[in-house]
């Protein structure tokens, strides 16, 4: 699967009327209009979404899955359903093999204690990469810890590309798992994941992807990439926090141990010995965020409606008129230059601390993040202890580049 698309559309794309359906880019921010740059962190909600949560408030709403009133079956009606648009969403096989989370943090810890604790042992290894997030990063430190385990780590290049015959070496008869980030969310970079997932069969080895950066910009197939766990959050994709999905090959969450146990992923339980209850049920303890999952089912409908293909073009032109732009400024450099990026733009102004810069563009009403990213041992294999990052949404135009240029102008006047 090529993740970029070969022809760009800008204009076949229609952003003034798609940004109608987001109120907060209406704001002013410091008395200028919002420049909304910070979508790797949480992006906004467009108005169908904010719409179904109402609809769901105001006439749907009971605990689900226990009883047999109007209400609860509504409830468990859509939740159920928010669960299949997910599952054609990511094209997998079945709708039970689709776990509800609070997010991608805690689709990788539901892997590390349910699969983790049970496969790998002492002098084991997992394989990571050096792009990681810290949610991919510390929960494997946590189980190495806990089991003897060593973590391997994949290196990158001075672009910020994995280096695949590296990769390939740190294969040996003790490799248990690989778990690496689809798209980075401090770089962009786009890993080859379905080359390095055959890699990993081919050995024998399954591969957990955190795709918590690439759903939101990139049709994924699960299927297609061939991955065993794949693992993303709501708030990214125009859904609500506090949900997101892990997706599981049924065979694995089948033999998988429950991550927390309590009311509904049970079959029966004595004081003596309980049951689980099958798939997905047996992962989703407790009264689950049903809100939040029924309105990520809506931003899934809203995405498909304008269309991931035409997402990732825009995205890609915003990517390209951003890159070409902050290139030619003098004094700004760009930390991440993948052949195959995601809109994703970390740089540096020279002379200027980052938390200067997003200070200032803020005063702009430019929102950009700065800082480490959560991805620490990314910052110290760059050797600089944070980045300024603008992240892009397929809301986004031409125009909130030409802003984030003219602040970062404003800023580097400031400290002339
Ligand atoms: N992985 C990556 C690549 C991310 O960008 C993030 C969020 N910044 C996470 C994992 C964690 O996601 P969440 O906080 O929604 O669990």
């Amino acid at each position: 699967m090529s993740n970029t698309p070969a022809v760009t559309t800008p204009l076949a794309f229609d952003v003034a009327r798609i940004r109608a359906d987001f109120p907060i880019l209406g704001l002013t921010v410091a008395g200028k209009p919002l420049v909304y740059l910070d979508n790797a962190a949480s992006s906004q909600m467009p108005q169908p979404v904010i719409d179904r949560l109402v609809r769901y408030q105001t006439t749907e709403h009971a605990n689900i899955h226990r009883a047999v009133h109007y209400l609860s079956e509504t409830a468990t009606t859509a939740y159920e359903a928010a669960r299949a648009r997910l599952q054609r969403f990511i094209n997998a096989r079945e709708a039970r093999e689709v776990i509800f989370t609070s997010g991608t943090t805690e689709g990788i810890n539901l892997v590390m204690h349910g699969w983790g604790r049970k496969n790998i042992n002492a002098g084991d290894e997992i394989i990571l990469t050096v792009l990681e997030h810290h949610s991919n990063i510390v929960p494997w430190q946590m189980l190495a810890l806990e089991k003897g385990a060593t973590i391997r780590v994949v290196p990158i290049n001075d672009a910020g590309e994995l280096l695949l015959d590296q990769y390939e070496a740190l294969f040996n008869e003790r490799t248990r798992l690989v778990s690496v980030g689809h798209v980075s969310n401090a770089l962009g970079s786009i890993n080859p994941v379905r080359q390095m997932i055959a890699l990993a069969h081919a050995r024998g080895v399954p591969v957990l992807v955190d795709g918590a950066q690439a759903v939101p910009h990139l049709a994924v197939d699960v299927r297609d990439l061939d991955c065993d766990f794949y693992a993303f959050s709501g708030h990214k994709m125009c859904g609500p926090t506090g949900i997101g999905i892990l997706y599981g090959r049924a065979a694995l969450l089948e033999s998988m141990q429950p991550f927390k146990g309590g009311g509904d992923m049970i079959h029966t339980v004595t004081f003596e010995k309980t049951t689980y209850a099958p798939i997905p049920n047996k992962f989703e303890a407790g009264t689950p965020p049903i809100a939040a999952a029924i309105g990520l089912g809506a931003a899934v409908d809203y995405l498909c409606n304008i269309g991931m293909p035409a997402i990732a073009a825009h995205e890609h032109e915003l990517l390209r008129y951003a890159t070409e732009h902050l290139n030619a400024l003098p004094g700004v450099r760009l930390i991440g230059t993948a052949q195959d990026k995601a809109a994703v733009l970390s740089f540096a102004v020279q002379g200027i601390h980052p938390h200067d810069v997003g200070t200032l563009l803020n005063q702009e009403g430019v929102a950009v993040r700065t800082g480490h990213h959560c991805a620490q041992p990314l910052m110290a294999r760059l050797g600089v202890v944070a980045t300024s990052r603008a992240s892009f949404a397929f809301y986004n135009t031409l125009a909130d580049v030409d802003a984030l240029v003219a602040g970062i102008r404003s800023v580097q006047k400031v400290f002339a």
